[in-house]
């Protein structure tokens, strides 16, 4: 286990070298295997239709878990296909997404469905760049679509998977000097097992949500402990310092 611990503690904030097969198989075995015990059951994870879980990762920027599942049942009730919501009022799709907040969203998610039946016969497209063309969808949320809605192996970076890859590899302190998402996401790219990319995203950000919190991590119970270059850590005092709460 020192071995690991030396190959990790390597990396540095500048150049970020990728850890070392070891490391990654680790980390994947280690993740994999918590995800299979604790894993989170929500409504979104028992659909493979592209349309419901592009609503919900729109309904999920911005807004926490507990909020978004009743209004996630209430949207698809109302515009349960693509097309319905494309040819439905924006006044009422608005209506309908009161209290989430944030109303660009419902804005876009309607523009999406618009274009999606415009353009690509009503069924979002499983390409990272056409869906990044359209408002609304960047760079993490075109991950988790192809990811969740397509089962391709595209990484994402969120704050959740910031907080866990940065901690793991990093070291909370040099964590708090690293600037931009650029190596994060060549990070997250490079620890993604092939062929796994649907359950792999899911676990980070379970893990991210519910144990490796900002906060209260569960540091003396993890099962990354041993080679986590921020163990045992403060997490009140580091998410207050790194703004990661
Ligand atoms: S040991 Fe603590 S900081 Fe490291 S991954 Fe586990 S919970 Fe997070």
């Amino acid at each position: 286990m020192r071995a690991l611990r030396q190959s990790v503690t390597m990396i540095g904030v500048r150049h970020l070298p990728l850890p070392d097969v070891t490391v990654r198989k680790s980390f994947q075995r280690r993740l994999l295997g918590w995800y299979r015990r604790h894993r989170r059951d929500l409504p979104w994870r028992n659909t493979d239709d592209p349309y419901h879980i592009l609503v919900s990762e729109i309904m999920l920027q911005q807004t926490q878990v507990e909020r978004v599942i009743p209004k996630y049942r209430e949207f698809l009730r109302r515009y349960p296909t693509l097309e319905r919501l494309a040819r439905a009022r924006p006044a009422a799709v608005r209506r309908t997404w009161y209290p989430l907040g944030y109303n660009i969203r419902p804005r876009h998610l309607q523009g999406i469905a618009r274009e999606t039946l415009a353009r690509y016969g009503g069924r979002l497209p499983d390409d990272g760049d056409a869906l990044r063309a359209m408002r609304g969808i960047g760079r993490y949320t075109a991950g988790a679509i192809l990811s969740f809605a397509f089962g391709k192996d595209a990484a994402i970076v969120d704050t959740n998977v910031r907080r866990v890859l940065g901690r793991v590899f990093l070291g909370s302190r040099r964590l708090g000097r690293l600037r931009g998402d650029r190596q994060m996401w060549t990070l997250s790219e490079a620890l993604l097992p092939g062929g796994k990319g649907y359950d792999w995203n899911q676990a980070l950000m379970d893990f991210g949500a519910t144990w490796c919190t900002p906060r209260a991590p569960r540091c003396p119970r993890c099962t990354m402990k041993t080679f986590c270059a921020s163990y045992p850590l403060d997490g009140a005092r580091n998410g207050r310092q790194h703004g990661l709460a």
